[in-house]
């Protein structure tokens, strides 16, 4: 047997779809939807992230401006996050990591207004997805979601054995799991026995960040494998958290690193842009209408 590739690719363009969907709305509405980036480095990886962003924005008509404050000192990052949260014409925030030394990204994340936090970096959105109210999960955390429910792979109760507890990952991804009825276990680098928990696990997402930690071993015969890890080898590929070789004969279904989760974030992020955009539009279209019918 040899698992199902869970590629991210058409997961992405479902997605890409839905965006190009309410693009159309908000223009025939007259607005567009404008993403915000801002950039406080001179980091080679992520000035090329931060222009794929660009350019896939673009490709969906969403309008996306970079501000480039290299060497930013808290106080210039500050006064910038505070601006873009008063622009009514900006839907979208993103802090990109990371931050010079010195700055406090998490004291930054704080200010990003909620209903501009397109990649659910303000722990407010966090707190708001745990008491089940709306709001924007950090795109990777919601890629894994996407790609379930793409491949129709049942969650409501099934037990999910999330590995890694980042505020980025494992933790939203834990609540968005929750609220789709599966039994979720959160592992950690102080897990005893990690196996007792991955090895009973109908899924297990792999979101640590260590090359071939998951091997065959360690998981249930025919259970789904969903690989979030990012790793460089020793020859220098990119490689996720799942020893594939042994693993993929094993499960029933993996997702590819790369291909898989790492595919869908961007995709992503355009929509919740697209998404905080659509709900300001409805709100100033029903003031608009409201306003109209007291005349
Ligand atoms: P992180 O903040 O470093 O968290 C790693 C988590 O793994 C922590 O909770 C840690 O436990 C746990 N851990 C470490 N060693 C472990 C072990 N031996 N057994 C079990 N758990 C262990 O990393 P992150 O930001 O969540 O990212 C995780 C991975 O996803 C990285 O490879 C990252 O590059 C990748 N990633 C990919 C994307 C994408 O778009 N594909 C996006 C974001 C991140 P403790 O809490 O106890 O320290």
């Amino acid at each position: 047997m040899t698992a199902q590739r869970l590629s991210g690719k058409p997961v992405a363009d479902e997605i890409r779809a839905r965006t190009a969907q309410l693009v159309a709305g908000l223009n025939r509405d007259g607005f567009s939807a404008r993403l915000a980036v801002v950039l406080a480095t001179r980091n080679e990886a992520t000035t090329w992230y931060v222009r794929s962003i660009e350019r896939a924005a673009a490709a969906q008509g969403v309008e996306c401006q970079v501000l480039e404050l290299p060497d930013g000192t808290q106080a210039q990052l500050t006064a910038t996050i505070e601006a873009l949260n008063g622009d009514e014409a900006v839907h979208g925030i993103i802090l990109q990591t990371p931050v010079p030394s010195g700055v406090d990204a998490a004291a930054l994340v704080q200010l990003i207004d909620p209903t501009k936090d397109i990649d659910g970096a303000n722990p407010l959105s966090l707190g708001r997805l745990t008491v089940g109210q709306p709001a924007f999960a950090p795109a990777t955390a919601r890629s894994v979601i996407e790609i379930l429910e793409h491949y129709r792979i049942p969650l409501a109760g099934h037990h999910v054995a999330v590995v890694g507890r980042s505020a980025v990952v494992g933790k939203p991804l834990a609540q968005l799991l929750l609220q789709r009825d599966a039994t979720v276990s959160i592992c950690h680098s102080q897990t005893a026995e990690l196996p007792e928990f991955t090895k009973t696990a109908a899924v297990t997402v792999m979101a640590v960040g260590r090359a071939n930690l998951l091997t065959a071993h360690e998981v249930a015969d025919s259970s789904v494998v969903i690989d979030v890890g990012t790793n460089v080898d020793d020859d220098g590929q990119l490689v996720g958290d799942v020893h594939t070789a042994s693993v993929q004969p094993k499960v029933r279904a993996l997702s590819p690193v790369p291909g898989g989760v790492g595919t869908v974030t961007t995709a992503l992020l355009l929509l919740h842009t697209v998404q905080a955009a659509t709900k300001v539009c409805q709100t100033i279209m029903w003031r608009g209408e409201s306003m109209s019918t007291r005349r």
